[in-house]
């Protein structure tokens, strides 16, 4: 277990039937880019069962967060979900991904779309000074089928813009749109069609993207990651590979077993 460390429980939040988020402590020799991901897990039958988890909380705070699902049947919700405060986490020590600033060419627009959990990087990502140094709007983009699911509403649109450190810039700079597929909600359908029909873009008042002024980060589901994909490409964004800079990053917030 020399490759793991092990963390405890701090904080437990439930948003409902399938969602939770928790925190642990974090040992500090842990250094992480925002957007990156690590490999989480609890110890079972004497061995440790892990899986990719994104860091939802930013490089300079104290302790680490975690936005997940609760898989009923699933080899580590099914288990996690029911985790307590002071209980231990395992977790790998050297995080990674894609989802990093520095895979972008410099633009004036970040486009954060995130669909389910695949929110959580971008719970980093806005809450890094330099995201907002480097671009004048950063929107977030949070896709969901029912009401229940947009989690760290009050976070962002509360919590966030009163920050004593970044909450200037976020007031200023961070367009929050939270849409829903499956119940009444004032920003209703999915991401996709959101985008291509230009809705999103009227609605939050910017011009429809272009290659020189906007940046992408997606994370959501396979299929989701596909749809926008090809939305993407068919509008000249190119997507950064093996670190080299381009218009948009993808990371998947979940693999289809
Ligand atoms: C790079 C990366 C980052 C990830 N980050 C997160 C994260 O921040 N939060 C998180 O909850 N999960 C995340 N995941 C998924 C996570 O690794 C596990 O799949 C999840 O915790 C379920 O584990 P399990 O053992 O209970 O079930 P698994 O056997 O891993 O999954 C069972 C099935 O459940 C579904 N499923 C799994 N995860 C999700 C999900 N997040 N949303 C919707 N359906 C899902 C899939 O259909 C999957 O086939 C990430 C995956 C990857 C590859």
């Amino acid at each position: 277990m020399s490759k793991f460390i092990q963390e405890t429980v701090t904080h437990v939040h439930h948003w409902n039937d399938w969602l939770f988020s928790f925190r642990t402590t974090r040992q500090q020799s842990l250094r992480f880019e925002n957007g990156h991901f690590i490999m989480i897990g609890l110890e079972v039958d004497g061995k440790p069962l892990m899986r990719a988890y994104s860091i939802a909380s930013a490089n300079y705070q104290p302790e680490l967060e975690f936005f997940s699902i609760k898989v009923q049947d699933g080899p580590l919700t099914s288990r996690l979900q029911k985790i307590k405060v002071g209980d231990s986490l395992i977790l790998s020590t050297k995080p990674t991904g894609t989802l990093v600033a520095s895979h972008l060419r410099d633009g004036k627009h970040l486009y954060l779309l995130g669909t389910g959990t695949g929110l959580a990087p971008f719970l980093s990502i806005i809450r890094d000074p330099e995201v907002y140094e480097k671009y004048s709007k950063v929107i977030l983009i949070h896709g969901v089928r029912e009401v229940s699911e947009l989690a760290y509403q009050d976070f962002i649109q509360n919590e966030l813009p009163n920050d004593e450190f970044i909450g200037e810039m976020v007031k200023e700079q961070l367009i929050y749109y939270p849409t829903v597929t499956r119940e009444a909600y004032r920003n209703q359908g999915r991401v996709t069609d959101l985008m291509t029909s230009g809705k999103l873009f009227s609605d939050i008042g910017l011009p429809p993207p272009n290659t020189e002024d906007d940046r992408f980060m997606l994370c959501g589901s396979p299929s989701m990651l596909k749809d926008t994909c090809v939305i993407l490409d068919d509008w000249g964004f190119k997507e950064s590979r093996h670190g080299h800079q381009a218009e948009y990053v993808i990371e998947r917030a979940f693999v289809e077993q």
